[in-house]
């Protein structure tokens, strides 16, 4: 989430409160607050590296090129604006891709049932993300969706000449041109300057004009 330099007037709900996990065999039960590297350690390996929360991940369909959160979801308990909750199974979630009812509707993922999906060894889930992803430098992941039918946004802004452009201190990332990584003090509006610049250059290159993954937050 990429908030203004100007800060935020509004309500922000805090998930940290919401940490019961509890398993049973291959049954999890995980609140909204619970983070990931925690599913991580009851093996569902193909979370490894994602940081954020069971609500984010839900919200978002987070996941890797070995699953994503849509696979291991059987029920989600929620709350709407109105403050009314609902437990919805897997397909009233209406999972697409980093997408899901929740975020489309701004509804707070309180709780959710998930199959315990395994995946690869661990080590090797974050050696691959050590060697495709500026790991350890600060981003808020990758930016742009994948377009569909298309090659994907990394692909795209590498070809387009990217890598490496600055707007402030925000900069494409060397390593993986869809991360906009913080060189130092980069302000939210740098970071907006360079999506700007990236989706001109992009559509001039390739005719194709990309997507936010991250989301924006106005001033509220
Ligand atoms: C270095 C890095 C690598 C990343 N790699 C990946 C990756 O490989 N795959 C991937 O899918 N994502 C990736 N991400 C993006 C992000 O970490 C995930 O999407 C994560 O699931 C977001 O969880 P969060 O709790 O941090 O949510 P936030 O980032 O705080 O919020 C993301 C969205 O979820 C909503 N949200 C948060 N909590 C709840 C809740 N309880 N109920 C309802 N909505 C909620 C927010 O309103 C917002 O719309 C990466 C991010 C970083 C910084």
């Amino acid at each position: 989430m990429l908030f203004p330099d100007e800060g935020f007037t509004g309500l922000l709900l805090a998930s940290g409160g919401l940490g019961r996990l509890m398993v049973d065999e291959h049954d999890v039960r995980a609140m909204g607050g619970v983070p990931l590297g925690k599913l991580v350690k009851l093996g569902m390996t193909w979370l490894a590296g994602i940081p954020g929360t069971v609500g984010g991940a839900v919200s978002m369909n987070a996941g890797t090129k070995y699953g994503a959160m849509e696979s291991a979801v059987r029920w989600v308990r929620a709350v709407d604006r109105d403050g009314c909750q609902h437990v919805l199974d897997r397909k009233e979630c209406a999972f697409s891709y980093r997408n899901s009812l929740f975020r489309r509707a701004g509804w707070s993922v309180l709780e959710a049932g998930l199959d315990l999906l395994p995946g690869p060894p661990v080590d090797r889930v974050l050696n691959e993300r050590a060697l495709s992803q500026p790991v350890g430098e600060a981003s808020a992941g990758c930016v742009f969706r994948n377009p569909q039918d298309a090659p994907s946004a990394g692909w795209l802004i590498d070809r387009s000449g990217l890598k490496g452009t600055c707007v402030g201190d925000a900069v494409v990332s060397r390593v993986h041109a869809n991360f906009i990584c913080n060189r130092g003090s980069a302000t939210a509006r740098d970071v907006l300057g360079l999506i700007d610049r990236v989706r001109q250059r992009v559509r001039q290159a390739h005719g194709i004009w990309l997507d936010l993954e991250l989301d924006v937050v106005g001033p509220g």
